[in-house]
């Protein structure tokens, strides 16, 4: 899918916002919310709590985008002006 800009989006090629979000809850109650602040004391770096998180399911921004790219919601190169490439790390 490609992004065609028009009168309808004022010239972007998007028209609307979605809104994903990766909710985590940092205590015991929640395996992959535990395993992070297990990474977060021992001071690790965060690919490190990317990593862990992934290995025990947890689905993350750029996994639920690529749905959103697959279901036609909105193109690869929309996803990559927001959330930039996976392996980029702000901190
Ligand atoms: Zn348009």
């Amino acid at each position: 899918m490609n992004s065609v800009a028009c009168a309808d989006c004022a010239g972007t090629g998007y028209r609307g916002r979605l809104a994903i979000a990766e909710i985590v809850r940092l205590d015991s109650r929640d395996p992959v919310g535990e395993a992070l602040a297990d990474t977060l004391q021992a001071g690790e770096p965060v690919q490190r709590m990317r990593a862990a998180a992934r290995e025990l399911g947890a689905v993350d921004l750029h996994d639920i985008a690529a749905s959103y790219v697959e279901r036609g919601v909105t193109d690869a190169a929309e996803v990559y002006r927001v959330l930039g490439n996976r392996e980029q790390v702000s901190n």
